[in-house]
Order: structure tokens, then sequence, then C-alpha cells
């Protein structure tokens, strides 16, 4: 029912290529897809009609699980993250996909937001929504990260470096399950926190990997003028678009340690472009209000 095509690698240069994840569906897109593709196939098997996950108002996940609702015939409930969005729905390009793909929403407060995983406050959504299947928050669990394994190929045995972004690990976790002894693995995590280390331990099963935490830009979805210029240049010149909340970041992050000679000579280093281009549209929004320059869109 639910088979993902690789796609063609795109060659940069003699030592940086790029795997296009971010075509591998018009909607549910890139790694979304993948950590979707076992927990769908499950759900279905179990004869769940309703999908249930959580996500803040920009959220590529909440895009995801709609659309991936909307096209395998489930009923799709977004958990959102602060109560004072329900009046601004309309204003939200994310939100307003999802509503049209189906899903319906349940607007919380922050606060009751970080309840989100106790057993009283899933409990008291099956009481409101009835029986669901649960998808956590960015979609990581072990279905998730087995649907990872499948990003890399025979045919990326040969790269050295294998680098990809990182929210809350899960991608990078089946990356590292799917790589080989010679390669090493590297996740520019996309927010601060110490915690994303042991989160990957717990998924992945060896040690070539490394995080590179010094391109989050302060935090999670905060952005700098360097980096849109980054991603317009990026997308000017090798017409690959990079959003700005992850895959903007690891490359922005690529490029600046190859100018400071942090990879050997001669290295192959492959980048998984992990999709997040539905993002682009509500960040040039608040760009707007701002002021700022914008992502270029075309
Ligand atoms: C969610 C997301 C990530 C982070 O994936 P994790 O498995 O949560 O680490 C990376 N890139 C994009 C485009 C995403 O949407």
């Amino acid at each position: 029912m639910i088979s993902i095509k690789n796609q063609s690698n795109i060659f940069l240069n003699e030592t940086l290529t790029i795997k296009p994840d971010y075509l591998n569906h018009p909607f549910v897109s890139g790694n979304k897809f993948r950590k979707l593709k076992y927990n769908l196939l499950i759900a279905k098997q179990l004869n769940y009609s309703v999908l249930l996950t959580f996500g803040g108002a920009y959220s590529n996940h909440i895009a995801a699980v709609a659309a991936a609702g909307h096209e395998f015939g489930f009923k799709t409930i977004g958990v959102i993250r602060g109560d004072e969005l329900s009046a601004k729905i309309s204003e939200n390009p994310t939100l307003t996909f999802a509503k049209n793909q189906g899903m319906e929403f349940y607007f919380i407060s922050r606060e009751t937001y970080k309840e989100k995983t106790t057993e009283t406050f899933i409990d008291a959504l099956k009481i409101k929504f009835g029986d669901f299947y649960l998808i956590p928050e960015g979609g990581t669990n072990n279905l998730a990260v087995k649907g990872c394994e499948e990003i890399l190929t025979r045919d990326d045995n040969s790269f050295d470096y294998i680098c990809c972004p990182v929210g809350t690990g899960g991608t990078i976790s089946g990356l590292i399950n799917s790589s080989n002894n010679s390669q090493k693995i590297l996740g520019f995590p996309s927010l601060k926190g110490d915690f994303l280390r042991e989160e990957i331990g717990k998924f992945a099963q060896n040690k070539h990997w490394d995080l590179i935490q010094d391109y989050h830009l302060g935090g999670y979805a905060k952005i700098n003028t360097d980096l849109i210029s980054f991603i317009n240049w990026f997308k000017a010149t090798y017409h690959i678009p990079l959003d700005p909340i992850y895959t903007g970041k690891m490359m922005f992050g690529i490029f600046d340690l190859l100018k400071q000679g942090y990879f050997p000579k001669g290295s192959k280093i492959l980048a998984i472009h992990t999709g997040g281009l539905q993002g682009i549209e509500g960040m040039n929004k608040i760009l707007r209000r701002k002021n700022s320059p914008i992502i270029n869109l075309d």
C-alpha cells in the first residue's frame, strides 16, 4: 500500500552530493514520510481509522500526518501547541493546509502541551475523541527509525560522511543503523539541547556518529539574515530549495565546515535533504512582518 521511491542523488561537486528525499512525495514529503510509513502500515493492520498526533503551528509533521491521512484513508486529529491559534488558522499556511487535508484540530495551551505524553492526558484524549493510533510529536518511535533506515541505498556505500539535520533524532538514528563501518554520520541539530545524544543512543546501534552543535543559530526556528542569504544563494546556484528550520541550517553548517577544512582532503559527503519546504511560507510571513529579507521561492 505504501512504497517510497528512492530519489537519484544530485551531484553538486567532487566533494558534496545531495540526496533529494524532499521529492519523495508532493505533500507528505521528506523524512516525515519515511517516519510515517511503518506506522501507517501497522495502524491499518490493527484496523485503526483515526491517527492522532501533536505539533506546533508550523510543524512539518502536522502537515505530513494530515496529508498522509487524506491519502491513505485515516481521519486525523492534530493536538496543537498554543490555544491562541484556534482563531488564526487562516493566517497560518501549515494549519490551513492541514485543515484542507481534513485534519481536525484540538488547540491546547503551552502549559497543557507539556503534559501531552502523560497517561492522564492521553486517557482524556481517548474520552474526547474515541480510540486512535497515537503518533508522537515529530513522529519518532521505533517504526519511524525503521522507515529512516531505508533512506540510504547500496549505492551510497562509497560516501565517507553522511550529513542530516536533527530535530528529535529519529532520522539520524535510521541513517546510523543503515550506514557501514567506514562511514561517519554527522547530525546538525536545529535546536539547543544535550538530551539529543541520549535520545539517539536509544535507537542507534553503532558509534560512528557525532552531532555538530554550532549551527542551530540560537534555537529551534531561530534564524538570521546570514542564513536567509545563504538559502537564497544556494537556490540560485544549485536550483535546490532549502527550508530555514532544518536543511538550511545543515547546509549552512556543511559549507562552513568545508571552508574551515574540517573534512579530510578527498572526503565524499552525502547530505540528506529531508524536506520541510512547506515551512518556508510560514517563515516568510513572519519575516515580512519584521521587514526582513525573505526566502526566494522562485
Ligand atoms: C522533522 C524534520 C527533521 C528532523 O527529523 P528528526 O527525525 O526529528 O530528527 C529534519 N528535517 C526536516 C525537514 C524535518 O521536517
